[in-house]
């Protein structure tokens, strides 16, 4: 059987079951509902890639083996923690092993045969199917008898970003919650909660793209912080042609970043498109813009990493240097 625990990222910041329950009203029922000992047997998560349906599952797994008298998950007993760790004899993470591969028919059985392996003794199990919708035809198939009559004590969570490639006769045997993408002002707002400073949460909600795994992890990443402020010492530190060779030579080592800080300057100069009040403060923005778009052309090309930055650097102290 492929487990796939050990290529779950880890991050200290996972959003808890009280974050997704403010993104929409049919969110904020469902919980409510589920913790009060109501989670269903059979549950298929919906959403894009990134809304944190693997996340909202193992807070559910969680709910559901905490040893806390109340307000269940405490994520501090020993059940929570295993499952934080995925090593809970009571959880089975399954899924695909990589990419581009799909969870067999032979995993299927695998897993039924664990699950019997329980014996009569009832103990209680969860098994989440991690990207369901790279199950075979004939695996979802395998699957569906045990969808249809769950035993009592047995949970099943899956997630899947693409509904289509799921038989309806899977879909119609759970119950379905759809995770929304987060807006950019709820992930503000959550993550300024989280002690993010204003001005980062404004930078780190525009470079997730609605996902609020994504914005938590850059949040708590030290090498993201440093990424951040090596983008203020150099992009926003501009005003001659000697900063930009000062500028250059601090971003001479930061080729692996190259991707990451083109995103960084494009969230900033978009934020500035918004500011522009006269032509020529828009013209320079669209000259910048335009610079973007070639730099990330060459990042995929052979140009040298100090290449594009340098063109980079040109181009913001000529194009933005108007509008600051
Ligand atoms: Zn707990």
């Amino acid at each position: 059987m492929c487990l796939i625990s050990k290529n779950f990222s880890k991050s200290d910041a996972v959003p808890t079951l009280d974050d997704f329950a403010k993104l929409s009203t049919t969110l904020y029922t469902s919980i409510s509902s589920f913790k009060q000992g109501n989670l269903p047997h059979t549950l298929l998560l919906l959403g894009d890639s990134g809304t944190g349906k693997l996340s909202f599952a193992k807070l559910l797994a969680q709910m559901l083996f905490c040893e806390s008298v109340d307000n269940k998950p405490c994520l501090s007993c020993t059940a929570c923690n295993k499952i934080d760790k995925d090593i809970h004899t009571g959880l089975i993470l399954l899924g695909a092993n990589r990419e581009d591969s799909t969870i067999k028919i032979d995993d299927i059985r695998e897993l039924i045969l664990e699950l019997s392996s329980y014996g009569i003794e009832s103990s209680l199990r969860m098994v989440i199917i991690a990207d369901a919708h790279r199950m075979t035809v004939q695996a979802q198939n395998a699957l569906l008898k045990s969808l249809e009559e769950p035993n009592r004590d047995c949970y099943f969570i899956l997630t899947s970003s693409n509904e289509k490639a799921l038989l309806p006769t899977v879909i119609s045997r759970c119950t379905q919650l759809r995770l929304p993408l987060w807006s950019k002002d709820k992930l503000i707002s959550e993550l300024t909660e989280h002690g993010v400073e204003p001005y980062k949460a404004d930078e780190i909600a525009s470079l997730s793209g609605g996902s609020i795994g994504k914005a938590l992890v850059y949040a708590n990443d030290d090498s993201f912080r440093e990424l951040l402020q090596l983008f203020e010492d150099s992009f926003l530190s501009l005003n001659d042609e000697k900063s930009v060779a000062y500028a250059s030579s601090k971003l001479k080592n930061s080729k692996d970043d190259g991707d990451m800080l083109i995103n960084l300057l494009e969230t900033y100069t978009t934020k500035l498109l918004k500011k522009a009040d006269n032509s020529q403060a828009l013209k320079g923005i669209n000259n910048m813009l335009s610079a973007i778009a070639t730099a990330r052309k060459w990042q995929s090309s052979n140009v040298s990493w100090q290449a594009t930055a340098d063109y980079l650097l040109f181009h913001t102290l000529e194009d933005l240097s108007i509008c600051r």
